[in-house]
């Protein structure tokens, strides 16, 4: 079996390069270049074997995934994605595991001009973490504390496939293999959240579920949401796959979306349908005064979810 100086060598062999990196993986740490005109964003997330993916799930789809998450933490706040650092905890030493994991984090990284600097490598229970490093701006950050009464609530893409594909998952029958895709590969909206800095007032990105996400931002922002759930983005997998009732309760609160949710102004909004770059925006509701989430249907009526948010101690 490698030892752990192999396993980093062959990660090392693998990362690509950055002018702005001074100093990469080899040394105690790493020295990045950060411009002066450029405030920097660092997120993190770790994904749990058993919690955040099933034990059995392929290890390119892991990488792809853990990377996935934290830049879709960047896009959420308008940065640009430059550098990320990785920590892993493998029960063994196993390369062909890890080449496959660096497949899909680096075949990502690749796609959105991140660099690997640096990390850490232990033994223990499978759980990977990474730290994610962005730039923006000063002043066109998007924050969970901008959104005003008033706004309309934008979603990308389309909500509840990731949710769908676990919900299959856990039923044992037939998967849909569009919504597993949603739900093994998330495409972080980069480029949206680059478009919407200076353009949206808020944003959030949807991990845990519509609307307890865009609750943080009503409380961040001390003002309420209405939610018209006809007007929710759906996957033709996803309306495929479930009745009208399960498929809004996977939409409002499924999580594992990876999509944003943001408010803008009305005045804006030809503005944000420009913004496309392949990527649908649609508008599912309003800012209004108060502090809670309410969701209406085609009648005006309020539409109740049978289905809480995502519980991190639900066992996979
Ligand atoms: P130290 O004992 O000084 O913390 P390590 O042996 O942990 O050093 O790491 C040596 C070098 O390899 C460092 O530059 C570190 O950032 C890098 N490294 C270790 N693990 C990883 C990993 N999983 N991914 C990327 N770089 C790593
Ligand atoms: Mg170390």
């Amino acid at each position: 079996m490698p030892t752990e100086f192999a396993l980093i060598d062959a990660i090392a062999r693998r990362a690509a390069a950055r002018d702005d990196v001074v100093l990469g993986i080899g040394d105690d740490a790493a020295i990045l270049s950060v411009p002066a005109d450029r405030q920097l964003v660092v997120a993190m997330d770790t994904l749990n074997a058993g919690v955040h993916f099933p034990e059995d799930s392929l290890p390119a789809d892991i990488g792809w995934k853990v990377l996935a998450v934290n830049l879709s933490d960047l896009a959420a706040m308008g940065a640009r994605p430059a550098w990320c650092t990785l920590s892993l905890s493998l029960p063994a030493s196993d390369s062909r595991w890890l080449e496959g994991f660096l497949d899909g984090f680096l075949a990502l990284a690749a796609r959105h001009g991140v660099a690997l600097v640096g990390g850490d490598t232990t033994r223990g229970p499978l759980s990977v973490c990474v730290t994610a490093h962005g730039l923006v701006e000063p002043g066109r950050s998007l924050r969970r504390d901008g959104a005003r009464i008033g706004d309309d609530v934008w979603v990308t893409g389309t909500l509840g496939d990731a949710a769908g594909a676990l919900a299959q998952w856990r039923a044992g029958g037939d998967r849909d293999p569009a919504l597993r895709e949603r739900l093994d590969r998330p495409e972080p909206r980069v480029e949206s959240g680059l478009a919407l800095a200076g353009l949206a007032h808020a944003a959030i990105d949807v991990s845990d579920g519509l609307l307890a996400d865009l609750d943080h931002v009503c409380s961040a922002s001390r003002v309420g949401a209405e939610i018209a759930v006809g007007m929710l983005p759906l996957s033709p997998a996803l309306a495929a796959a479930f009745d009208q009732g399960q498929h809004r309760a996977l939409q409002c609160s499924g999580g594992d979306d990876y999509e944003l949710c943001f408010t803008a102004a009305r005045e804006r909004r030809d503005d944000i349908a420009a913004t496309g770059a392949g990527v649908a925006m649609t508008r599912v509701g309003r800012i209004v005064a108060g502090e809670a989430v309410s969701v209406v249907d085609e009648e005006g009526n309020p539409w109740r979810s049978p289905r809480r948010g995502f519980d991190h101690f639900e066992p996979m």
